[in-house]
This record gives C-alpha cells, sequence and structure tokens, in this order.
C-alpha cells in the first residue's frame, strides 16, 4: 500500500482545521474578492453616449442604435454580458472619467431569458442635424465637450447653440426656417457633413 505523503498529511489536518474552502452554493452566496473583474455595469448619469467603449470592445460585447424618427431622438447603448470577457478595456476608455461603465463584481451570470437578464440598456438623448436630420452627438457629450473646452465653445456654432439649449436661453425645439445652405445655415447645429457643406458650398 502507497502510503501518504507528510505534506499531503498536514494539508488534509490544515483543511479538516480550517473547514472547507469552497461556500455552499447556491445555499450560501460567494462573495468575492473586491477587486474580483465582474460584468460591467453603465452609469446613467455619467454615460455621456460617446460609444469609445463600442469602440475599443474586443468581443464586440456593447453595441447602440440611433431612433431619429421619434419626438424624442434617443441613443440606445446596450452590454451583452453573455459575450463580454470582462476584460476592462470599456471602464480603460471610458471618457467620463472611467465611471460611464464600471466592471462590477458581480459574478453569479445564469440566466434562463438572454433578452430579458443577458443585456443592460441604457438611453440617452441624441442631438440632430438641423439640416440633415442624422445625428451630431448625445447632448450629454456636447456638454461634455463645451465643459473641457471652455470658452472656445464660442468657436463651434453647434456647441453654443446646445449651450445655450441646454441653459434655456434659447428654446429647445427652435430650428431656422431658411435653407441657403449659406451664411443663415452656419449658425445651426450641424454634423461635420453638413457644416463642411455650408462652408465651402455657396449657391
Ligand atoms: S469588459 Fe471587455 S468585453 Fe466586456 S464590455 Fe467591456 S470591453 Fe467589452
Ligand atoms: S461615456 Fe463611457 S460608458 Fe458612456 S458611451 Fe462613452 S465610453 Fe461608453
Amino acid at each position: 500500500m502507497k502510503l501518504p505523503k507528510i505534506r499531503e498529511i498536514i494539508e488534509a489536518i490544515k483543511a479538516l482545521l480550517k473547514g472547507p474552502y469552497t461556500s455552499k452554493f447556491p445555499k450560501v452566496t460567494h462573495t468575492p474578492h473586491p477587486n474580483f473583474r465582474g460584468k460591467p455595469k453603465f452609469d446613467k448619469e455619467k454615460c455621456v453616449g460617446c460609444l469609445a467603449c463600442e469602440e475599443v470592445c474586443p468581443a464586440g460585447a456593447i453595441a447602440h442604435k440611433d431612433k431619429t424618427d421619434e419626438p424624442a431622438p434617443k441613443r440606445t447603448i446596450v452590454h451583452y454580458s453573455d459575450t463580454c470577457i470582462f476584460c476592462g478595456q470599456c471602464q480603460a476608455a471610458c471618457i467620463a472619467d472611467h465611471e460611464g461603465i464600471r466592471l462590477s463584481n458581480e459574478w453569479e451570470l445564469s440566466f434562463f431569458d438572454r433578452k430579458l437578464e443577458g443585456q443592460e440598456n441604457i438611453d440617452k438623448e441624441l442631438q440632430l442635424c438641423e439640416i440633415c436630420g442624422l445625428p451630431v452627438a448625445c447632448k450629454d457629450h456636447l456638454r461634455w465637450i463645451s465643459d473641457k473646452i471652455g470658452e472656445l465653445t464660442y468657436s463651434s456654432p453647434t456647441l453654443y447653440l446646445s449651450r445655450l439649449k441646454t441653459l434655456g436661453i434659447i428654446d429647445e425645439n427652435i430650428i431656422s426656417a431658411l435653407e441657403d445652405r449659406g451664411r443663415s445655415d452656419r449658425v445651426k447645429i450641424l454634423c461635420a457633413r453638413c457644416r463642411r457643406k455650408t462652408t465651402l458650398t455657396t449657391k
């Protein structure tokens, strides 16, 4: 008969004294280490809807959809926890001080309904171009840029008009009736393509 080694006997005695290493899940919930890299979660208040997280995600676990034909246009950003590899790249790239999306220590990800429990959505208000109607950026993102560049905001009609709308100084729904693709169109909230056309093209 092969006798156990001394090291194995010591380990067995230690285990007897310390108790089991595993928890009695699901009766007793496991508490992970504080640094455990679990499911990322959005913070709706801090996220500005820039999509940097979607851009860097190596697993394609973040996607977005813009709804521009609704009275209140919005961008829906979705995180799919069944595709996520919990690498933390989204948090590292987040422009909102790495707080728009953060890894949590949530580890239990088994679910019955993928659509209901396997994804997290957040909605952000979209700013549309006043000429073509395509998205310029999320309103919070324009505000974030304006906060970052301070008085330079006044060098961009898109930024300062968005700012004035935020402050309630001009009407949220005011849109110029003129469409001359010239001087009057320059003082509008525009996407980059229409800004270029109004600046470089005249009738
Ligand atoms: S943790 Fe990694 S895989 Fe998961 S959403 Fe963030 S970037 Fe994508
Ligand atoms: S602010 Fe952060 S969480 Fe929100 S879209 Fe940008 S990178 Fe993603």
